[in-house]
């Protein structure tokens, strides 16, 4: 690592401002800022744990490009650029059989999971038409009611780039006409180009984790590494950093929900 010079300002309280010393250390000092890539953290050449649990920027990350609008609902969305290729693929595809792929959501980091999260820890967003702070004292089942609908900080697959929703968030939609459409397309040929349904049907093969998401789909070669990863690496207590952390290995949130996925993605 190359350290560029730095230079100290000692700060003199009750001296006039002439009396400030600028000091140039002789020696270079060691490096003080943690990074979102620290060596310890290092596990692939590619991955780290911070990048599995979403503790990176996608911004300025050099696998990442911005979404066009032209096939999202805005212009301000990020994902791997691997995944989007193969999904302009997919799309490119689709708009053959007269199927419209858009994309809603990609990639959402730790910190933007964490506000939404703590949210609806807090009773600041309601859910279900309840503030939970005041309607589930316990952590636990205060934890488990939030994850119907949205995944704990460090547990989403949105943090990785590699997983977007698709037209409406709305179990509805996918139900009748266009959106059952767009379904059954994506259910038979979303794998020709990489992708695959995580959260498929709740039920015997598949007892664990979120709901059905019929608007959820993964860019599998690179997901899958990276489910292996936090399968190999990630334990409940490395969820943290949020409030309501301490119920992750009360529920064994790796276990049941990072890994409680469908079969075809694993
Ligand atoms: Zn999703």
């Amino acid at each position: 690592m190359r350290y560029a010079p730095i230079a100290f300002l000692i700060v003199c309280f009750g001296c006039t401002s002439d009396q400030q010393t600028v000091y140039q250390p002789q020696t270079k000092p060691k490096a003080t800022t943690v990074s979102n890539f620290e060596p310890a953290r290092t596990i692939t050449d590619t991955f780290s744990i911070d990048y599995v649990i979403g503790k990176f920027d996608p911004a300025t990350h050099p696998d990442f490009t911005l979404i066009d609008k032209s096939v999202a609902s805005n212009g301000e969305m990020r994902m791997r650029k691997d995944a989007y290729h193969a999904f302009l693929e997919m799309r490119k595809a689709a708009k053959e059989d007269s199927i419209d792929l858009k994309i809603i959501s990609a990639v959402r980091p730790f910190y933007h999971q964490k506000r939404i999260w703590e949210a609806k820890w807090n009773g600041a967003r309601k859910v279900d038409g309840q503030d939970l702070s005041k309607t589930m004292p316990n952590p636990v089942d205060r934890a488990y009611k939030i994850l119907t609908y949205s995944s704990m900080p460090g547990t989403s697959r949105h943090h990785w780039g590699t997983d977007i929703d698709i037209n409406s968030l709305e179990p509805a939609f996918f139900e009748k006409g266009e959106g059952a459409k767009t379904f059954e397309w994506l259910a038979k040929n979303a794998k020709d180009y990489g992708y695959c349904q995580p959260y498929s049907q709740k039920g015997e093969i598949r007892p664990h984790g979120y709901n059905e998401e019929k608007w959820h789909w993964s860019y599998n070669p690179v997901s899958l590494e990276l489910t292996n990863l936090a399968k190999r690496y990630l334990t409940n207590e490395m969820i943290s950093g949020f409030e309501g952390a301490d119920a992750a290995p009360k529920i064994d949130v790796v276990g049941k929900y990072i890994l409680g996925i469908n079969q075809e993605c694993k």
